[in-house]
């Protein structure tokens, strides 16, 4: 490497550190330059190991971004992720800028076949973007994302938040479907489905994506697309982590009117039966433009009630008209369902997720809204734990089963059950008070939704039909099963 080279090299890494280079053309500060041992790292298969002082620096000087170890000034936040139940310790933090040093800190990883922790938005609940003793390749840096009116596409690099990818759309109305907290990350998101207010007019986002730059095993930059690789296009549309780290998504954008009909209508806990039983007949008739999602709600100051979220994506006259006779039913407390701005909507909740917060959540796929759920739920319901919907039919029902790898096409409803709070002394007992209403609601659920389960460790049940061509996927492009810290799919051998 030149000196220019080395300088160029040096600058990136202290901008992607946000450290201060030093003069004469910047030495790192406690990253992998500095490393003046070796250090203890865990395999794949949880033995110890010992990561040599000279190979974290070749790994450093390999990297335009920053390595870095325990005792830099950005490691305890760099190792952060949103859950707060989540405190581990990797070995080394390999903050990444570019393809070329995610394939470098893949090589490193499996060369010495240390475990690997991917971190895209870091919004995963069970934590699995991070570990303790391992490599985390950190996305966190490669955040950009840009729309191209022309081609109706966008451009997120792996680490990219959904609200860049809705504020770039959004600039040249357009849109894609995008998630309901703006900073959940497009990574893990996208390659687990991708549910959000848009997915009955234009599916999951997978069903959106057009192609991907990913980093496999084996250290290669593929692109892949139906054209290209289709193979592994299939798998990572719903395959999650499994398959390599994707440094790029492009998406389909579609025309959008930002400002629509949207907001909240609420009702006390004791009118949910009729508005409910209602709810299941009415809903299996709603046009594709019409989103409206229940939820069983109970405010810190307030009182158990349920929340019906509207966002109709069309003509707002005949939106009302589709709405009308939801509002009919019993007497809401609040209708704030107007005229609104789509980001607006779309970051009303960002406060209520906030990062740091320590939380638990299990989901289930529903195939039918029945009496008999409507009453688990409700005799179930405890006021510490959020119910929750995400609206499916529409057009992700459309898409053939086996027509990418996310296997609950049939299902209408996604229902997610959490539990949030910040005092670790409350950990068992709301873990416990989740489970429990989650295990009342389990009979009326089919599989379950891999990026919204905290302890979902039944990947060959849950894909079904997709898991036997996933895991011969997985051999051919992992067979190490290196990417292993996700809903995992063992490879066929
Ligand atoms: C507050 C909140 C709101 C949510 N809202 C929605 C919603 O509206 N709709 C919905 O469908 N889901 C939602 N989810 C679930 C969300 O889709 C998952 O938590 C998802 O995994 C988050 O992606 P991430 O990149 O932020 O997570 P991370 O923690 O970074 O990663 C999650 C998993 O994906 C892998 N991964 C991440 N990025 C990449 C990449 N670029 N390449 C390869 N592997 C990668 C990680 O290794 C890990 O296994 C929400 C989650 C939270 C916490």
């Amino acid at each position: 490497m030149d000196r220019r080279e080395f300088c160029q090299k040096t600058l990136l890494a202290a901008l992607g550190a946000a450290i201060p280079a030093l003069p004469g053309c910047g030495r790192r500060v406690r990253t992998a330059a500095d490393a003046d041992t070796s250090i203890p790292g865990i395999s794949l298969d949880g033995a110890e190991l010992e990561l040599e002082k000279a190979a974290i620096k070749e790994l450093g000087e390999s990297m335009t971004g920053p390595v870095i170890l325990s005792g830099h000034p950005e490691y305890d936040a760099a190792r952060r992720i949103w859950n707060g139940m989540h405190d581990k310790r990797p070995a080394l933090i390999a903050r990444c800028l570019t393809p070329e040093d995610v394939s470098q800190a893949v090589t490193f990883a499996r060369e010495r076949e240390l475990l690997v922790a991917v971190r895209g938005g870091g919004h995963s609940w069970p934590g699995k973007s991070v570990c303790d003793d391992g490599l985390m390749i950190d996305l966190s840096q490669m955040n950009t994302v840009t729309a191209d009116p022309q081609t109706r596409r966008a451009r997120a690099q792996g680490g990219a938040l959904l609200g860049a990818l809705d504020t770039a759309a959004l600039e040249h109305g357009l849109v894609t479907t995008a998630g309901v907290v703006s900073h959940t990350g497009v990574g893990g998101y996208t390659l687990g489905g991708g549910f959000g207010r848009l997915n009955r007019k234009y599916g999951l986002t997978i069903d959106n994506l057009t192609s991907a730059q990913i980093v496999t095993a084996d250290g290669q930059i593929r692109r892949v697309s139906e054209e290209q690789e289709a193979d592994l296009f299939w798998a990572i549309r719903g395959g999650g982590g499994n398959f390599g780290v994707v440094t790029e998504f492009e998406f389909q954008l579609h025309p959008f009117e930002r400002r629509l009909l949207t907001g909240d209508i609420i009702w006390p806990i004791e009118q949910a039966r009729d508005v409910l039983a209602f709810y299941g007949e009415w809903s299996a008739r709603l046009s594709d433009e019409m989103y409206v999602g229940p939820a069983l709600v109970t405010p810190p100051d307030g009182s158990p009630s349920l929340i019906m979220g509207v966002l109709y994506n069309g003509d707002p006259v005949a939106g009302e008209k589709e709405l009308a006779p939801l509002r009919k039913i019993g007497k809401p407390v609040q209708d704030a369902v107007t005229m609104q701005d789509y980001m607006a909507r779309q970051t009303k909740d960002d406060e209520t997720f906030g990062h740091g917060i320590r939380s638990y959540a299990k989901s289930g796929m529903v195939k039918e809204w029945s009496q008999e759920l409507i009453d688990a739920m409700l005799d179930a319901y405890d006021p510490r734990i959020f119910l929750g919907d995400h609206v499916a039919g529409g057009a992700v029902k459309r898409v053939g089963e086996l027509d990418t790898a996310f296997p609950h096409r049939n299902a209408e409803f996604m229902l997610v059950i959490a539990a949030g709070w910040k005092d670790p002394a409350q950990d068992e007992e709301l873990i416990a008070a989740a489970r429990a209403y989650y295990h009342a609601l389990e009979p009326f659920m089919g599989g379950y939704y891999d990026n919204i389960d905290f302890d979902g460790s039944k990947a060959a049940g849950n894909y079904g039909p997709a898991y036997a061509r996933l895991s011969k996927i997985k051999g051919q492009f992992d067979p190490g099963n290196l990417f292993r810290l996700n809903s995992n799919i063992e490879p066929a051998g």
